[in-house]
């Protein structure tokens, strides 16, 4: 028996493709608007090389006058408030509903996936993110009171979920006040010009909502418009990583969504038959055109041939065909130039000798169509298990034991997401900790909803996408209108110049600490701290690249920390705190003489230090997580993890509060840190290791290394063991700390040159130093009937 072909109507779609004669223009403060350069490139249906329309270039001038508008727009969005944006969020939803079918068909069409999955996937998410942020915008007012919107925000999408994509990006801005610019992938503009027809019908402010079309170069344009004030990727790492370096040093924020390998593990105690079908989902779905896509098969060895045997079975009856044909189950690659990557990489893999498989059957001929491919018994070190192929191909490799499979699922430069597959909830809930994702789903796979955040770590990109943890990528702490241009000036006028020199000094040979024990600079040499006046006070080692190479892998090297629970790091925290009061006295002293304060403000300095650190300690076991409440039966938990090894490059003022106040939130969410403290008083901080070895504190969770502070932060930016960076200095500084971290893409935390006030607990603590020491993983666990 055969199937027949069971095709969904396009009538509609080509009714708008038709009203709009074929040719689209820009979207520019609620009208349309013809492309100042006059160019126009094709849209085609890769599944029939049908040409479908012609898509406006747009050029900078275009991309100037989008950003104009989207900026005229934004006082007046942000002043509705939170529940006028939630009413229009609320009618953009209903409409995508009232439309479906036309978005799902002109989806399909447009770029080749299948309509099953375009009807029953794609669009219903996209109404369920307006939805949900519909939500969040009447919330806001309530549930982010201490943060504002951030302004014209540039959103650069793929072509994978275009319209997914689209809902991504601009439900949560919206909610949050932000005005829009947004650039659809060049092969997939259409169903983006379809949302810009639903702005119109519901009202929308003009210039809430700008759609430009165009190539890579609209996007560069986009980036680096200054009027733009963040700007949201989603796409290759590779472009990801140019974003960054352009944006770095302006104070743009950035999120990014990139690329992934991401593994997908079989226990050998798993349901085999599910597996199968999840594996279908993880890497068949939309041709494999997925970043997330589970593409790397991971399967224990007792079970592997089994599995594989399965596997090849259900791959002979799938059906590749047209995407507008009901009953297929793989649609069209996106365009011919992802078809001959594709090609290209499975060859690759033929050469390099690992076995390949494909069903019998032949593809459709008449459009971009690839068969899905097994790839088995290969070598981890293969560029198939490395590179991301965007495409309809498993790679499968087999382990013996647990470790083995968290070796093996670790061992890539992405983290985006992993799927485990085993019956043993115990083993799953394991090993869910030990991946490094951003995304763990518990036998499942490619399941997603407004409710959950999305993002990767390492070279997957950073931020979040849904759930609450996703709506701080559009917004931005009040507090940082209130920092200064320059650092808090200092009293010295009690102090008299000639005295403070003949105040004797508390005489201490300073070193470097790493790995839990004091250490000799490598280098061999020592520099002067003078006090406020110019007196010498002591010489501190001048630490250089092998000092940082031996600290990051100290900080490594000492997991116990990361080990111990909340409460017990809170524990640690709160007995370094009394450790410090027993010493208040000559902290106070230290203070007073780099600074030359008096003792009453060292004191208060002192006092203020012992206060953060209780702070910090009462959050140690009460930075919690959320369950996400999804739509579908799972329990989602969105977990704050631990960066990992994190560099504190701390400012120069303030010498002990200032320490105090980065060092401890990232060490008490369980990071190991190099810190790298005050350059022109770093003695609080080299006093300081004292205390620490009094206090329990593992030896590698601190170290610290002082001298030329931008050559150790260079070294630190630019060091691919390091997970992330804090850095309070110069915006010079910053700009470096951006540009250099961009290599394995680290977690970034600068201050751009503008000055906190220490003391000032709005300024100086938070749960915004928290979310920082942060990346939030969430899990999603069957759960219910
Ligand atoms: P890109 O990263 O090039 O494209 C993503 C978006 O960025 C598109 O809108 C693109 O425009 C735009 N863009 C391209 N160059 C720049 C630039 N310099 N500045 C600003 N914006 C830019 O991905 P591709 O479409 O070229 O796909 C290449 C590979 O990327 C795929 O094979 C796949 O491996 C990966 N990919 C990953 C995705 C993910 O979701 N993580 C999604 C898509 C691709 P335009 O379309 O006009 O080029």
């Amino acid at each position: 028996m055969e199937y027949g072909p069971a095709p969904e109507s396009n009538k509609e779609s080509v009714a708008f493709l038709d009203a709009h004669k074929r040719k689209f223009s820009l979207f520019i403060n609620g009208t349309w608007v013809k492309p100042s350069s006059g160019e126009y490139f094709e849209s085609i249906n890769p599944a029939t090389k049908e040409k479908l329309a012609d898509i406006a270039e747009a050029n900078e001038k275009d991309v100037d006058d989008a950003v104009k508008a989207a900026k005229k727009g934004l006082k007046a969005w942000a002043e509705i408030g939170g529940h006028g944006r939630a009413r229009y969020l609320y009618a953009i939803a209903r409409q995508i509903q009232k439309h479906s079918r036309n978005f799902a068909v002109l989806e399909s069409m447009d770029n080749g996936k299948p309509i099953r999955e375009s009807r029953d996937i794609d669009i219903p998410l996209v109404a369920r993110h307006f939805y949900h942020h519909a939500g969040w915008a009447q919330l806001m007012d309530t549930e982010m009171k201490d943060y504002k919107e951030i302004g014209v925000i540039g959103q650069i999408i793929p072509w994978n979920f275009p319209m997914l994509m689209l809902a991504w990006k601009i439900a949560p801005a919206l909610a949050m006040g932000n005005t829009v610019v947004l650039k659809p992938a060049e092969f997939t503009s259409l169903t983006a010009l379809l949302f810009a027809d639903i702005c119109k019908q519901v009202g929308l402010p003009d210039g809430v909502v700008n759609i430009i079309t165009g190539h890579g170069s609209t996007g560069a344009s986009l980036v680096n418009h200054p009027d733009v004030s963040k700007i949201a990727f989603t796409g290759s790492t590779e472009v990801g990583k140019i974003i960054r370096r352009a944006t770095a040093g302006t104070g743009k924020k950035i999120s990014l969504e990139l690329g992934g390998k991401s593994p997908f593990i079989v226990f050998e105690d798993a349901d085999l038959d599910s597996v199968v079908e999840g594996i279908v989902d993880a890497i068949w779905f939309n041709q494999g055109q997925v970043c997330c896509a589970g593409s790397r098969l991971l399967v224990q060895e007792s079970v592997a041939e089994k599995l594989y045997k399965k596997i090849r079975a259900r791959m002979e009856t799938l059906r590749v065909g047209n995407s507008l044909d009901k009953s297929i189950d793989i649609g069209a690659i996106v365009d011919k130039v992802q078809l001959k990557t594709i090609e290209e990489l499975v060859q690759q893999g033929r050469n390099e000798g690992n076995i390949c498989w494909q069903p019998s059957w032949t593809c459709p001929a008449e459009g971009y169509f690839y068969p899905p491919t097994l790839f088995t018994n290969v070598s981890p070190s293969s560029s198939i298990a490395q590179e991301e192929i965007f495409g309809p191909v498993l790679v499968a490799m087999s382990f013996r034991s647990h470790s083995e499979a968290v070796k093996l699922a670790n061992n890539t430069r992405y983290g985006l997401a992993s799927s485990i597959w085993t019956e043993n909830i115990n083993l799953a809930l394991d090993i869910a900790p030990q991946i490094k994702a951003g995304t763990v789903w518990i036998n499942c796979s490619n399941v997603f909803d407004a409710a959950s955040g999305f993002g990767g770590y390492r070279e997957s990109g950073y931020g979040r996408e849904g759930g609450k943890e996703g709506l701080y990528e559009y917004l931005k702490p009040k507090i940082d209108g209130q920092l200064s241009d320059k650092p808090l000036k200092i009293d010295t006028k009690t102090i008299d110049k000639k005295q403070a020199a003949l105040v004797p000094n508390i005489d201490r040979t300073p070193k470097l600490y790493i790995g839990g024990k004091q250490a000799r600079p490598d280098g061999g040499n020592s520099y002067d701290i003078k006090d406020s006046f110019g007196n010498h006070i002591s010489e501190v080692p001048k630490g250089n690249r092998k000092d940082i190479r031996n600290a990051v892998e100290a900080a490594h090297a000492g997991t116990s920390w990361a080990g111990m629970t909340g409460h017990a790091r809170a524990q640690v925290l709160f007995y370094i705190a009394e450790n410090l009061a027993t010493r208040a006295g000559e902290f106070a002293d230290r203070i007073s003489e780099m600074t030359n304060q008096s003792k009453k403000d060292a004191n208060k300095e002192v006092e203020a230090s012992i206060q953060r650190i209780y702070y910090y300690a009462a959050f140690a076991d009460k930075y919690d997580g959320h369950v996400h409440h999804t739509t579908v039966k799972n329990v989602t938990l969105a977990m704050p993890e631990r960066v990992g090894v994190m560099a504190v490059i701390c400012p120069d003022e303030s010498p002990l509060l200032g320490f105090i106040s980065t060092v401890i939130p990232a060490i008490a969410m369980g990071n190991s840190v190099i810190v790298v403290p005050s350059e022109t008083a770093p003695l609080s901080a080299t006093d300081f290791y004292q205390i620490l070895e009094t206090s329990d504190v593992p030896a590698s969770t601190i170290n610290i290394v002082t001298g030329n502070k931008e050559e150790l932060t260079n070294e630190l930016a630019k060091h691919d063991d390091v997970d992330g960076i804090w850095y309070f200095g110069t915006a010079q500084g910053s700009k470096d700390v951006e540009t250099l971290s961009t290599d394995n893409l680290k977690r970034t935390w600068v201050n751009y040159g503008k000055y906190r006030n220490w003391l000032d607990a709005e300024q100086g603590e938070g749960a915004e130093f928290l979310r920082h020491a942060t990346e939030i993983k969430n899990i999603w666990i069957p759960y219910g009937a």
